[in-house]
């Protein structure tokens, strides 16, 4: 049976065996690989229909069986797994710097990607119109068709105006998107904040044997997710943004939220363009004046490039930004003691400096691992 169909049977039907098999598969595709006799427990069935639920998911392609566990004497046990190419997953990240399409397997390894540089003056709408169409030939060139997808992810990390309806956003904006996409595709659309959806991923890929993950990015503005588990839980909506404005300094920079000193406005991205364009503008020497001729063509891409280049001003910049991204970071493990730090792709400059605060994190939460990466 193809895919689509099996799909749309597991959306729809109220039949009992059908939401059994569902569940089975979702389990192996979150925890696989897995035994017979975890997946019966975490299910919730017996042994024998557990048993011949799983010979229908492999008989459909979905999982493959394999005899890889630790043997403790005897046979080897059976692990099931999900099969990684039945079936492709899409997300889409709508951003007003560069949108990102990405197409991947079940085992969230990455098959194609593409960017798209927004010129500023799209709206939400037109911006995923684009996006959607782009994906369509993505699809093509590999190939596959909207059937082929199990669903498509949507980030909508659009920063809107400053004075924008937030409620407005998230009653009739997100909702808007989501059946647009919908409508245009075919295919069963999740649409929310992609701090959320980066750290659900870095949690299934490196970090599920830790109950507490705490997720932060550094790009246009700093974000953190926190994931707790078992079963998977994250923070309230809306708590995303809150890493960011935290407090470090109440006499500090007046902040877009009202309050001052928050950490956006020392350890974002903007602020370090903001740190470094200062510097130059009091004629302090730099790099930097030999990459741009303009100062409106410094962005953060010529900032790391300055730095590669062992540039004082833009590294020192840098290194202000991590001090104050560090302290943030320290505070929040004493707060929420995570078992394991994870930081995102645009992050890993700040990474440099953060070392100092080693101490202090492995004080307040001992057991914690970090990981930096792509
Ligand atoms: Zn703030």
């Amino acid at each position: 049976m193809a895919l689509s169909g099996i799909l749309s049977e597991f959306r729809s039907s109220k039949n009992s065996k059908t939401r059994k098999l569902k569940a089975l598969w979702q389990i192996i595709l979150n925890d696989g690989p897995v035994r017979a006799d975890t997946l019966s427990e975490k299910a919730n069935m017996n042994a024998a229909t557990c048993a011949r639920l799983l010979d229908e998911l492999i008989r459909l392609g979905l999982i493959s069986a394999d005899e890889l566990g630790q043997s403790t004497g005897g046979r080897k046990p059976i692990l099931y797994s999900a099969n990684p190419d039945k079936g492709r997953l899409a997300g889409i990240e709508i951003s007003n710097i560069y949108s990102t399409i990405v197409l991947q397997n079940f085992r969230l390894d990455v098959l194609a990607t593409c960017k798209i540089k927004a010129t500023g003056q799209e709206t939400p709408q037109v911006l995923l119109d684009k996006l959607l169409t782009r994906l369509q030939t993505l699809l093509e060139e590999h190939n596959l068709t909207t059937a082929d997808l199990a669903g498509i992810g949507i980030a909508a990390d659009y920063t809107l105006p400053a004075g924008s309806d937030r409620q407005a956003v998230n009653e009739y904006l997100i909702p808007h998107l989501k059946e647009m996409a919908e409508t245009r595709t075919g295919c069963p659309v999740t649409i929310g904040s992609g701090v959320n959806f980066a750290a659900l991923a870095e949690y299934r890929l490196r970090h599920k044997q830790s109950r507490r993950l705490f997720f932060t990015t550094c790009d246009a503005e700093i974000r953190s997710s926190t994931i707790l588990s078992e079963p998977i839980r994250f923070m309230p909506s809306g708590t995303e943004n809150a890493f960011g404005h935290m407090t470090l300094d109440l006499r500090g920079r007046a902040c877009e939220c009202g309050a001052f000193g928050c950490l956006n406005q020392y350890g974002s991205m903007e602020a370090i363009r903001n740190t470094v364009v200062q510097h130059l503008r009091r004629g302090k020497p730099s790099v930097i004046t030999t990459l741009v001729s303009d100062e409106r063509e410094i962005d953060y891409h010529v900032i790391f490039k300055a730095i590669e280049l062992a540039d004082p001003l833009c590294t020192e910049a840098l290194e202000e930004a991590a001090y104050y991204y560090g302290q943030a970071i320290a505070i929040s493990f004493s707060l929420f003691s995570p078992m394991s730090w994870s930081a995102a792709e645009h992050s890993r400059q700040n990474t440099r400096f953060l070392p100092r605060f080693r101490k202090r994190w492995r004080k307040n939460s001992p057991d914690f691992r970090k990981s930096i990466h792509r």
